[in-house]
Formats: structure tokens, C-alpha cells, sequence
């Protein structure tokens, strides 16, 4: 089985080099020829173009950071529809609106290539060690035929329903973290600016109700400034508006979203765009002067 892969950014480069070490034959494409010529020196063959991995591999994974980009490398000029055969299956990793999905799923239908949604959740970490979690949407005997495939990348592998349902979770996911990160800023800068160390308060309430995946992983980054990502204010950005999105075409509310949505595109305008999302923190600094 030739699998392709493209995307090699902070996400897709770990998870090729762990199907790798698996001993799948993997061949790899990202605009970026250095992420490329990394990957092919970890033992994957290089592609050209999309329409080249199309060519040439019998499943087609996508890592890539929003729809229009898995359009592009998917549907567009030079794109994988243009030599894909019957019978290929094309796994879409990327977080993506729900409905790009199945438009995506529907071009590919007409030319006999199956499609699941597999988005991911835990981050660089996790990708490194092959153990992200995995939600999935498509066929059923499609996902029971791919999922030793996804858990060479994956500790959890979980079928939510149809082509779409995978990142109708994904997005569930996303407003949690959000929410959750935003809490965390909040609690700590609060914590501060009336004069407790937050590094102390972290310690002693971690262990509590409080404590949680996020604030274990978030908040060390606060603490020190550190915003290196990660996972980057733009793409949770991405992630919110196809929240809302999607909440304004089926009628929910998600007015907890909408705040720290503004706090994000506030870092956005303040040039933070490309720092870890655990950046909120510095909103809350500004305000405070902390
Ligand atoms: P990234 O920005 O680091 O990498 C994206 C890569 O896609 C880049 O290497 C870029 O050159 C490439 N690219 C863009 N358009 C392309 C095209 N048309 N053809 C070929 N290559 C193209 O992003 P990332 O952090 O790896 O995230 C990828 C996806 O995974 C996003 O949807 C993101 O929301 C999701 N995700 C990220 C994390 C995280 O912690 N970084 C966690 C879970 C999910």
C-alpha cells in the first residue's frame, strides 16, 4: 500500500516520521521544499505537486491548515482529482469547517474515491508520540479497513458518524480548549495582579476541579512567556469562526465562544497571530499591566 502525504507543518512532519518508523512507503508534498527534503531524508519518497501523490498512492492523507488549502491541494490546478483513480481513499486530517468536508467528499464520490474526516486533538507532544486522539467521520467499512493506519499516528481512534462528523467534533473540542485556556489566563492574571504567585497557585490548585489537560500544558507557558507554538492563535482562530459557523446554520447558541473569540482577534491585531495560543495570557497582562 503507497501512502501519500501532504502537509509537513508542525503537525504533518511528526506524524510522517512515525509512519515511517511503522515501515509504511510513504511519499510526501508541502509548498515548503525544507519540510520535504526533511522528511525524505527520514526515509519518505519526495513529490512534486498534489496531482503527482494522486498519481502514484493508493490512500492519500491531507495535513493541512483549513479548507481552502485542502481544496486547493485536493480539487484545485495541479490537485490530486486530477490523476487520482477509482478506488483511492483520501483521509483529510486537517480541522476544517464540517461542510467543506463534504463538499470535498461529494467532488471525490464522482470519481469513485472514498473520503473519511479524521481530525486530531493533542498537539505537537502527542504528534511526536504518536498518540493523538482521532475523530472520525465516513464509512464504516472504510474507517474499520484505515484505522491501523490512523493508529500508527493515534492512541484513540473514534468514529463520531458520517463524512463531516469528524469535525463537527473537532470543533466541540476546539470551543472546550478555548474556553478552557481563556479560564486559565483569566484565573492566573487575576491570581497576580492581587499578588499571589501564579506559579503557586498553579501548583496548589492542579490537582483540584480546576486542574485539566489544558491548564497542565498551558499554563508552565504562562507563567514563563513563553508562546513559542504549539498550537497558533490564527489556526484557533480558524477553528472558532467554524464554530460559529456552523452554530449560526443549525440554530446554537455559543456565546462563551464569541467572547474569547474577541480576545483572540484582539492578539491577532496586536501581531501575536503565529504565537501558541496560550498567548490569551498576554491579553490579560496588557490590561492588568502585569
Ligand atoms: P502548520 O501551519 O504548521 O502547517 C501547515 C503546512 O501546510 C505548512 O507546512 C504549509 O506549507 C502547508 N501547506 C499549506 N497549503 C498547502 C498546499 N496547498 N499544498 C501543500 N502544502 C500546503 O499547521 P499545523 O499546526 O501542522 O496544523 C495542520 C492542521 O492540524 C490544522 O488544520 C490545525 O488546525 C490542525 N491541528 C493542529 C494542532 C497543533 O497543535 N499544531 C493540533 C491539532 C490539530
Amino acid at each position: 500500500m503507497k501512502i501519500g502525504l501532504i502537509g509537513l507543518g508542525i503537525m504533518g512532519k511528526p506524524m510522517a516520521k512515525n509512519m515511517l518508523k511503522a515501515g509504511y512507503d510513504l511519499t510526501v508534498y508541502d509548498l515548503n521544499a525544507a519540510a520535504v527534503e526533511e522528511i525524505v531524508a527520514a526515509g519518505a519518497k519526495g513529490a512534486k505537486s498534489p496531482r503527482e501523490i494522486g498519481e502514484t498512492c493508493d490512500v492519500i492523507l491531507t495535513m493541512l491548515p483549513n479548507s481552502p488549502h485542502v481544496k486547493a491541494a485536493v480539487l484545485g490546478e495541479g490537485g490530486v482529482i486530477e490523476t487520482v483513480r477509482a478506488g483511492t481513499v483520501l483521509i483529510d486530517m486537517s480541522s476544517i469547517n464540517p461542510i467543506a468536508s463534504q463538499e470535498i467528499a461529494a467532488a471525490l464520490a464522482e470519481r469513485g474515491v472514498k473520503m473519511l474526516d479524521a481530525p486530531v486533538s493533542g498537539g505537537e507532544p502527542k504528534a511526536i508520540d504518536g498518540t493523538l486522539s482521532f475523530m472520525v467521520g465516513g464509512d464504516q467499512e472504510v474507517f474499520d479497513t484505515y484505522k491501523p493506519l490512523l493508529e500508527t499516528m493515534g492512541a484513540s481512534v473514534v468514529r463520531c458518524g458520517e463524512v463531516g462528523a469528524g469535525n463537527t467534533t473537532k470543533l466541540a473540542n476546539q470551543v472546550v480548549v478555548a474556553l478552557n485556556i481563556a479560564a486559565v489566563s483569566e484565573a492566573l492574571m487575576l491570581a497576580k495582579k492581587a499578588g499571589v504567585d501564579p506559579q503557586l497557585v498553579f501548583e496548589a490548585i492542579r490537582g483540584g476541579l480546576a486542574g485539566s489537560t489544558v491548564m497542565d500544558a498551558k499554563a508552565p507557558m504562562m507563567i514563563s512567556g513563553n508562546f513559542k507554538p504549539g498550537f497558533k492563535i490564527d489556526l484557533h482562530i480558524k477553528d472558532l469562526q467554524n464554530a460559529i459557523d456552523t452554530a449560526h446554520s443549525v440554530g446554537a447558541p455559543l456565546p462563551m465562544t464569541a467572547s474569547v473569540m474577541e480576545i483572540l482577534q484582539n492578539l491577532h491585531a496586536d501581531g501575536c497571530g503565529q504565537e501558541d495560543h496560550s498567548a490569551m495570557a498576554r491579553y490579560y497582562q496588557k490590561l492588568t499591566g502585569t
